[in-house]
C-alpha cells in the first residue's frame, strides 16, 4: 500500500518538524521527473493486476476461523524462493497494512495484445497455488474484502488482547497492534494518524436491522470516554486503523502512452469507480455484525483519517492551528479530472497549497495537472525514517511518493520513477477482492479492455465531479448494484469532448449541459437499454468481434464479461449478497444481527472451498466458471 523504505522512523514530533521540507523537495522531485519525461511518447500500453490475501486458519474441532499473523515470515519465503531467486518468476510478493495480510502481482507486466487476457487467471491460481504451498495444516489463502470477524474477541491466530493504553499505535478496544504488519512503516502510520488527528479515527457503519436487532442498537463503552463520545446509536463502532486498512482489495495499473492518454485515461475511469464498485460489491460484515452497507470503501476511509477538528469543520471561528479545512480523508475519491476535457467537469471545491501551485505554473506545468499536485500536498507527510530525510532530487522521489501514496484516492495518476524506463500510468483503486481466480480476473479484463475500448473509440464518460461523488455514495449501500441509481453520460460516443490531440486539448462547447447525464440503473449501464443507453458490454463486445483474437482467447473473455453483465442484471449474485443469504440461511444465525464465530467459521468454509473449485455456486458464479471449451462460432449465442 505504498512506499516501504528501511530504517527508523521518527517521531510524530519530529516528522511533523520536516513536514515543509518534504513537501519542498517532493515538489522539485516532481519538477525534475516531470521535465524529464512531459514528452515521453510511444510507450506501449503494459497493465497489471494487484490482489490483496488473507492468511485464515480453521479450527474444525471448536468450528472457528481465525487470521493468522504470519504475513511476514511467508512474504520472506516467497521473496526469497521466487524474485530473488530468478528475476523472471511468474509472481511478485508485497506486504501489506495486516500481519495476516499479504499483497500478489504478476512478476512481468501484462502487455498489450489481446492473447495477455487469457494469461491472467493462470497467473492469479499460480499465486494462490504459491502460497498456498507454504501455508500450515488447516491454513488457506483467501481473497475476502472483509473478515467478518474483524476485531472480535480472539480473531488471530496466536490470540493477542487489544491495547487500548497510551503508548499503543491504535490504542484500539479491539484491533490488537500485533495485528499490524511489523515493518515499521505500518504502526507508525497508525499511530501518525491517531497524533495528527488528535484522537482515535472513528468508523461507524450501520448496522443492519433485522427482525430481532435490538432497536435502537447501541453498544456502551464506559471505559473508553473517546469511543463511549464517538461511538452512535444503530452504528457498528470502530476505531483503528486496521478496520480499514486491514480490508483486500483488486487493483489494476496501466501504463499510458503519453502523459496527455494518462490524463485522458485517469478522467474517464474515474466515472466508472463507483459502477465497479457496487458491481465488485463484497464486504457486509463488520467486527461480528451485519451492516447496511456493501463496499469497503468508507470504511477505509475513515480508518486512516488524520484531519483535525478544525480541518473537518467541527470548530467554528477562523482556522487557528491549521492552513485548510479539507472536506475529504486522504483516502477518498479523486477531486479533480485532469484532462482538458475534464475541466468544465470540475465543481467541486480544490482546496490546494497555493504557493505549490504558484511555483508549478512558473515552471510551466499547466492548471490542470498544477492543482491536482498542489492539492495533494496540502497533506502533511505521516511517516520519515531517519535516514531518508536529506536526498538527492535530481535522482530520487521519496518525498514525492511519501505524499502521493499517502493520498488513497478512487484513481491514482503516477509520474514515471526517475531514471527509470516505466511510462506514465494510471491505478484504478476502488475495486473490492472476490473470491475466486476467475472472479478477480473477470473485472481486471473488464476494465483494461474498457481501457481499450475509450481509447480507440474515444468515448467520453465525463459527467460533474461532484455527480460521481453522489454515484460513490449510492455504490456503497447495501444491494446498490440493483437498487441504486447512478448519474452517467447519455451519449458517451459524440467524440466532440474526448477528441483529444497530442497535448490533451479538446475541442468543444464549455459549459456542461444538465441533460448530458441521467440516473440509471447498473443493468442500464452495463447491459444497455434500448432508446436509453447502448451499455459497456455491448460495446465492448462489438470491438472484440473486430478485433482479432485465438478462440480460446475469445472465449474466456466471454465467459468473463458474461460474469460482469449477469452481476448487473441481478442474474447472478455480488459476493455482499451471496454473503447475506449464506448468513440468514445458517442453522444459528438468530435473526440478530451477529456473526458468530461459527457463522464466521463456515461462511469461510464455504468461501475458501468454492476459491478452490471444491465446489460450485452457480448463485455467483453462474454454470460457466470452469473455462467452458469454445464452440466454434465468434461470437457466443448463448447469452
Ligand atoms: N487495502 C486497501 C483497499 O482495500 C488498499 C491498499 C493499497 O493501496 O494497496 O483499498
Ligand atoms: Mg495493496
Amino acid at each position: 500500500m505504498g512506499l516501504l523504505s528501511q530504517g527508523s522512523p521518527l517521531s510524530w514530533e519530529e516528522t511533523q518538524r520536516h513536514a515543509d521540507h518534504v513537501r519542498l523537495h517532493g515538489i522539485l522531485q516532481f519538477l525534475h521527473i516531470y521535465h524529464a519525461v512531459k514528452d515521453r511518447h510511444k510507450d506501449v500500453l503494459k497493465w497489471g493486476d494487484e490482489v490483496e490475501y488473507m492468511l485464515v486458519s480453521f479450527d474444525h474441532e471448536n468450528k472457528k476461523a481465525q487470521l493468522v499473523l504470519s504475513g511476514e515470515e511467508l512474504l520472506e519465503t516467497l521473496q526469497e524462493k521466487g524474485e530473488r531467486t530468478n528475476p523472471n518468476h511468474p509472481t511478485l510478493w508485497r506486504p501489506e497494512y495486516g500481519s495476516y495480510m499479504i499483497e500478489g502481482t504478476p512478476g512481468q507486466p501484462y502487455g498489450g495484445t489481446m492473447s495477455e487476457f487469457n494469461t491472467v487467471e493462470d497467473n492469479m491460481r499460480k499465486r494462490r497455488k504459491e502460497a498456498t504451498s507454504l501455508l500450515g495444516e488447516n491454513q488457506a489463502l483467501c481473497t475476502i474484502t472483509s473478515f467478518p470477524r474483524l476485531g472480535c474477541p480472539g480473531f488471530t491466530l496466536p490470540e493477542f488482547k487489544p491495547n487500548p493504553v497510551e503508548g499503543g499505535a491504535s490504542k484500539s478496544l479491539f484491533f490488537p497492534d500485533e495485528a499490524i504488519n511489523k515493518h515499521p512503516r505500518f504502526s507508525t502510520l497508525t499511530r501518525n494518524i491517531r497524533h495528527r488527528r488528535g484522537e482515535k479515527v472513528v468508523i461507524n457503519v450501520p448496522i443492519f436491522k433485522d427482525k430481532n436487532t435490538p432497536s435502537p442498537f447501541i453498544e456502551t463503552f464506559p471505559e473508553d470516554d473517546e469511543a463511549a463520545k464517538a461511538s452512535k446509536p444503530d452504528h457498528i463502532y470502530m476505531d483503528a486503523m486496521g478496520f480499514g486498512m486491514g480490508n483486500c482489495c483488486l487493483q489494476v495499473t496501466f501504463q499510458a502512452c503519453s502523459i496527455s492518454e494518462a490524463r485522458y485515461l485517469y478522467d474517464q475511469l474515474a466515472t466508472i469507480c463507483p459502477i465497479v464498485m457496487a458491481l465488485s460489491a463484497a464486504s457486509p460484515f463488520y467486527r461480528g455484525y451485519v451492516s447496511d452497507i456493501d463496499c469497503r470503501w468508507g470504511v477505509i476511509s475513515a480508518s486512516v483519517d488524520d484531519r483535525t477538528r478544525e480541518e473537518r469543520g467541527l470548530e467554528v471561528g477562523p482556522l487557528k492551528n491549521n492552513h485548510y479545512r479539507i472536506s475529504k480523508s486522504r483516502y477518498d475519491s479523486i477531486d479533480s479530472y485532469l484532462s482538458e476535457c475534464g475541466e468544465k467537469y470540475n465543481d467541486i471545491d480544490l482546496t490546494k497549497d497555493k504557493e505549490i501551485y504558484e511555483q508549478l505554473l512558473q515552471e510551466g506545468i499547466d492548471h490542470l495537472l498544477a492543482q491536482h499536485v498542489a492539492h495533494l500536498f496540502i497533506r502533511d507527510p505521516l511517516t520519515l525514517f531517519e535516514e531518508k530525510i536529506h536526498l538527492d532530487d535530481a535522482n530520487e522521489s521519496d518525498h514525492f511518493e511519501n505524499i502521493q501514496s499517502t493520498n488513497w484516492q478512487t484513481m491514482r495518476f503516477k509520474p514515471p520513477p526517475p531514471n527509470s524506463d516505466i511510462g506514465w500510468r494510471v491505478e484504478f483503486r476502488p475495486t473490492e477482492v472476490q473470491l475466486t481466480d476467475f472472479e478477480n480476473s473477470a473485472y481486471v479484463v473488464f476494465v483494461v479492455l474498457l481501457t481499450r475500448v475509450i481509447l480507440s473509440y474515444k468515448l467520453d464518460f465525463l459527467i460533474p465531479l461532484s455527480k460521481v461523488d453522489e454515484n460513490m455514495k449510492v455504490a456503497q449501500k447495501r444491494d446498490a448494484v440493483l437498487q441504486g441509481l447512478f448519474y452517467f453520460r447519455k451519449d458517451i460516443c459524440k467524440g466532440g469532448n474526448a477528441m483529444v490531440d497530442g497535448r490533451g486539448k479538446t475541442t468543444g462547447s464549455t459549459e456542461p449541459a444538465a441533460e448530458e447525464y441521467a440516473l440509471m440503473t447498473i443493468d442500464t449501464i452495463i447491459n444497455g437499454k434500448e432508446g436509453v443507453f447502448p451499455g459497456l458490454i455491448p460495446i465492448l463486445n462489438s470491438y472484440l468481434e473486430n478485433m482479432e483474437v485465438d478462440v480460446d482467447t475469445r472465449c474466456s473473455i466471454l465467459n468473463y464479461l458474461k460474469l460482469i453483465k449477469k452481476r448487473a442484471s441481478g442474474e447472478l449474485m455480488t459476493v455482499a449478497r451471496w454473503m447475506r443469504e449464506f448468513v440468514a440461511n445458517h442453522p444459528d444465525y438468530k435473526q440478530d444481527s451477529v456473526i458468530t464465530d461459527e457463522m464466521n467459521y463456515s461462511l469461510l468454509l464455504k468461501c475458501n472451498q468454492i476459491a478452490n473449485e471444491l465446489c460450485e455456486c452457480p448463485e455467483l458464479l453462474g454454470p460457466a466458471f470452469r473455462k467452458v471449451k469454445y464452440s466454434g462460432s465468434k461470437t457466443d449465442s448463448s447469452n
